[in-house]
C-alpha cells in the first residue's frame, strides 16, 4: 500500500503538548453546541470557524516529513478528500472537509474531555475525527500487518460518520433520542454504525483507483478483526462531560463486513441505506 502523497492540509497534530491547553477553543466549541442546542439550531458551522488552535501553541498544523507514522494518517484522509469530494460534487453538493487530529495524552473537544485510550472517535460539533495513537501504536503491535489496512480503516469509518453528518442522517438519531425506547434507540445506532462501515468500503473501492493499490479479502478481513477486536468509537453527543467510551453494539462483526464489503463492491453510496434495508 502506497500512501505517502502529498497528503492531506487537514491533520492537526497534537501529539506533543497533549490537548491540555486548547481551554479556549473548546470552551467557545462548547458553548455555541449547548446554544444549538437550546435554540434548536445547528451552529456547527460556526464551531468549525474556530481556530483549533485558538488558546494554544501546541497543535501545529501538518506533520513532519520524516514522521512515517503521521505521513500514514495525512496520505489515507487526503484520499477520503478526493474520494468523498467527488460523491458529494455527484450529488450536487459541496463536501467540507473534516480536520483530524491526533493526539495522545487526551484532549479537549466540542464533545468533551477525551482521556487517553478512548480510542478514534468523531465530533459532530467541531466537525474533527480524533486519533489516540496509543490505539494505533496497539493495532501496529498487536496485528502487525493487518494493523497497516486496520489504521486505514478506522479514519474512513469516522470520516463516514462526518459525511452522515453533512448529509443530515445523524440528525435523525437526534430526534430519536428520548422519544423512542433504548431498544429502538440503539437499533438506530447500529444502523448509523453499519453505515458508516459501508461509507468506509465505498472509500476503498474509489481509494484503490486513485492510490493504486489493490486490496483482497483477506486484507479486509483481517482489518476489519483487528479494529473491532479493540473497539470502535462511540459517536460523540454530548455537549459537555468527558468523551465517553464505546458503550453500544455497533451490529455483529457478520453484519460489520457485510456492509463494509457492499460499499467495497459497489462503490455506489446509493446502495448503503442501512436505514431502509430489512437486510441488516
Ligand atoms: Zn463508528
Amino acid at each position: 500500500m502506497q500512501w505517502f502523497g502529498k497528503g492531506s492540509n487537514n491533520v492537526e497534530d497534537g501529539r506533543s503538548g497533549g490537548g491540555g491547553k486548547t481551554i479556549l477553543g473548546g470552551g467557545i466549541g462548547i458553548v455555541i453546541v449547548v446554544l444549538g442546542l437550546i435554540f434548536g439550531k445547528d451552529l456547527s458551522g460556526v464551531v468549525s470557524q474556530i481556530p483549533a488552535s485558538a488558546g494554544t501553541e501546541e497543535v501545529k498544523q501538518g506533520v513532519p516529513a520524516d514522521d512515517a507514522q503521521g505521513k500514514f494518517v495525512s496520505g489515507v484522509l487526503e484520499s477520503t478528500e478526493q474520494v468523498w469530494d467527488k460523491q458529494f460534487q455527484e450529488m450536487g453538493k459541496q463536501y467540507e472537509y473534516p480536520k483530524l487530529r491526533l493526539f495522545r495524552e487526551g484532549v479537549q473537544t466540542a464533545c468533551g474531555n477525551a482521556s487517553a485510550n478512548v480510542g478514534p472517535f468523531y465530533c459532530p460539533g467541531d466537525h474533527k475525527v480524533y486519533i489516540d495513537l496509543s490505539f494505533y501504536d496497539e493495532l501496529k503491535n498487536r496485528f502487525g500487518a493487518a494493523g497497516d489496512f486496520a489504521q486505514a480503516y478506522v479514519i474512513a469509518h469516522e470520516v463516514g460518520h462526518h459525511v452522515q453528518n453533512l448529509l443530515g442522517i445523524s440528525e435523525k438519531l437526534d430526534q430519536a433520542r428520548g422519544k423512542v425506547s433504548e431498544i429502538e434507540y440503539n437499533k438506530l445506532s447500529v444502523k448509523l454504525e453499519l453505515q458508516a462501515d459501508f461509507f468506509a468500503g465505498l472509500w476503498a473501492h474509489h481509494a484503490q483507483n486513485l492510490k493504486d493499490f489493490k486490496l483482497d479479502e483477506g486484507d479486509i478481513e483481517e482489518a476489519l478483526t483487528a479494529a473491532n477486536a479493540i473497539g470502535d468509537d462511540k459517536l460523540q453527543k454530548q455537549s459537555t462531560g468527558d468523551v465517553q467510551p464505546d458503550s453500544f453494539t455497533h451490529g455483529t462483526s457478520a453484519q460489520r463486513m457485510f456492509w463494509f464489503k457492499k460499499g467495497f463492491e459497489t462503490g455506489d453510496i446509493k446502495q448503503g441505506d442501512t436505514f431502509n434495508s430489512n437486510n441488516l
